[in-house]
């Protein structure tokens, strides 16, 4: 055991230029070891996978990643080798040749890694030709794609249950960033690996800092909090590719380095585009989800929400690419009632079973009521993934701007009574005009300024007024009919409301306050000469060989190599990201670099 936890330390420095394991990793990597199966959650970011590398690398044998997506599959083996370590992938896009050449690495057994697709190793061929090899362990990456329950069901995914069947001696690590109970439990029952071991890290990131509003003049909000940024990288996720390219197009015009990525780009302007991006050459991406799977950028300094994603899972997955190195990250979710109803007719919609249609409509709700919440945002995540907390975060808005409680009863029953009159057949907007006695010609056409009600809501503003009906939706004191125009309608208690027989509580509506402007800063961050020195020359490097260039050194590991300007070989050892092969290939390099510039300086 002893000699087992020195060897994977040793590996995890000289392999991989990192001196100390994450919280979690170590566990899991000596549970692997001693041959059983495990469920890993981790947050995004937490560092899973080095929880199969080193045990892959630690044990005889080959170990078989199963991973879903090609270029996640890529840039993993490309990371790996740049870490010199022998992986490789075998899928669609390798050439005859190519696919010649893994199987013969994995004969003469120098190939410790093996990425795999669900769809290739589901075939009865590759099942044959497995048992002719000695495997270490399977590796199930976004293990939450197996469970209907989860946020990314793959049908591929389902008959990874033979696995076991066909190999019950070899260990099993199943590993995902997102899964509820439900899901865990489902993911061992689907993988037949019941008694395995759940390693469940903690999914607080106490740099992420969360804040949730009404989706309004977002363009002019995003675009006066990328200022704010002073440069730093961010992505701004959105619902369709259209918006995706319009609202880059806008932000492009404020003046804002943005990009935009979708999965209807072809494959060389999307890699154009996350490779100028990963490099700091684009300050913003506006994208849809295809985007951040596999993305290792670790300066992400904000996430946006144009639009309020799917589920809890989903948001915080994309929320948790901000801040991977550590440094304080802002994250704004938009959300509105058509974003609502627009994911909820996605699912309606779609061709799924009633039950997997049932629980995405209840996780779409979870969503909605974190979006429009008054309590602790971190607090609502942590709950929803079981790990249970009190204490509030004291960092999301909530937490700044703790919500002031008032009776709101007069203000429901002028509301409740305005949907009554109105016969319960107008949407929110109409609703809240009527109530502020608007001259709006609709009003007029259809009468409205007739009923009772009309104008008695007049001392109120517009968004305290939508404010408060929202508020009154998520209560359950009134309900929208999504399929009937969206109307704002009475639910069974209302009448309550409207008999006095109950009180209602409301949360006073404040305006934002973060809208200070600082001034607009030279369009990017002005990092000191030395670091752009060091990546200009690690980008044209990364260029000449055609890898990422996060693969040849991470901006961490550069802020680093800047921040302490080692001038000695050695000195290189204690820099976090250089192992021994990077430190072999490039150790003179940098070395020189620095010593130049400081040269050159003095
Ligand atoms: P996940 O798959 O959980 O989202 P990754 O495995 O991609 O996360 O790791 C996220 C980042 O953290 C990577 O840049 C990785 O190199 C880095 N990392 C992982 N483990 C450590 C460690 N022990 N010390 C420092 N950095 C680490
Ligand atoms: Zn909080």
């Amino acid at each position: 055991m002893k000699e087992n936890g020195s060897s994977i330390h040793h590996i995890l420095k000289t392999t991989f230029g990192y001196d100390q394991f994450r919280p979690g990793q170590e566990e899991v990597i000596q549970h692997i070891l001693n041959k059983k199966d495990a469920l890993v959650i981790m947050p995004t970011g937490g560092g899973k996978s080095i929880c199969y590398q080193i045990p892959a690398l630690a044990s005889e044998g080959l170990t078989v990643v199963i991973s879903p997506l090609i270029a996640l599959m890529e840039d993993q083996v490309e990371s790996l080798r740049q870490n010199g370590v022998e992986a490789a992938a075998l899928n669609s896009s390798l050439s005859r040749d190519e696919q010649l050449m893994v199987h013969h690495k994995i004969k003469s057994k120098t190939l410790k890694l093996l990425y795999v697709s669900p769809e290739r190793i589901n075939t009865d061929s590759f099942y044959q030709y497995m048992k002719t090899l000695d495997i270490s362990f399977f590796a199930i990456d976004e293990a939450h794609c197996v469970s209907i329950w989860g946020n990314d069901f793959r049908s591929d995914y389902v008959a990874l249950k033979n696995l076991k069947l066909q190999f019950p001696q070899i260990p099993i690590i199943a590993l995902t960033a997102t899964a509820d109970e439900a899901t865990r439990e489902d993911i061992k029952n689907q993988l037949n690996i019941q008694s395995s071991k759940l390693f469940l890290s903690s999914f607080e990131r106490d740099n992420i800092f969360l804040k949730s509003m009404p989706a309004k003049d977002r363009i002019k909000y995003i675009t006066r909090f990328i200022f704010n940024q002073q440069g730093g990288a961010g992505i701004v996720y959105c619902l369709s590719r259209k918006s995706t390219e319009s609202i880059a197009q806008k932000l492009q015009k404020a003046g804002i380095q943005a990009g935009f990525y979708h999965a209807g780009m072809n494959q060389e302007d999307r890699s154009q585009v996350q490779r100028n991006f990963q490099n700091d050459n684009i300050q913003v991406i506006c994208a849809t989800i295809a985007f951040g799977m596999g993305i290792d950028k670790s300066n992400i300094r904000f996430v946006v929400h144009y639009n309020m994603p799917k589920n809890i899972e989903s948001y915080y997955q994309e929320i948790g690419r901000a801040g991977r190195d550590g440094h304080i990250s802002s994250t704004i979710l938009f959300s509105n009632y058509n974003d609502y109803l627009q994911l909820q007719q996605f699912i309606d919609s779609s061709e799924a079973n009633a039950t997997f249609k049932q629980v995405q409509t209840a996780k779409l709700n979870r969503m909605w009521e974190y979006a429009s919440g008054y309590e602790c945002r971190t607090n609502f995540i942590l709950n929803y993934f079981g790990e249970y907390k009190q204490e509030p975060c004291g960092r999301c808005d909530n937490c700044k701007q703790p919500p002031i409680k008032f009776d709101g009863t007069i203000l429901a029953q002028k509301a409740l009574s305005a949907v009554t009159r109105s016969n319960q057949s107008i949407g929110m907007e109409l609703l809240i005009n009527v109530l502020r006695g608007s001259g709006m010609r609709e009003i007029y056409a259809r009468d409205l300024h007739t009923i009772k009600t009309f104008g008695a809501g007049r001392d109120l503003p517009y968004l305290d007024w939508k404010s408060y009906i929202t508020q009154l939706i998520n209560q359950g004191f009134l309900s929208i009919n999504f399929s009937q125009n969206s109307v704002v309608q009475l639910t069974p208690f209302s009448a309550d409301i409207l008999q006095g027989k109950k009180a209602v509580e409301l949360v006073q509506f404040v305006k934002d306050k973060d809208k200070k402007v600082v001034k607009k800063p030279s369009i990017f961050r002005v990092e000191d000469e030395l670091y752009e020195i060091l990546r200009t020359w690690r980008n044209d490097l990364a260029k000449k060989k055609k890898i990422p260039a996060y693969t040849v050194l991470t901006n961490t590991t550069l802020e680093e190599l800047s921040a302490s300007k080692p001038t000695e070989l050695e000195d290189l050892y204690e820099i976090n990201g250089i192992g021994e092969v990077k430190f072999n290939k490039y150790g003179q390099s940098i070395i020189q670099i620095i010593q130049d510039y400081m040269n050159k300086s003095n």
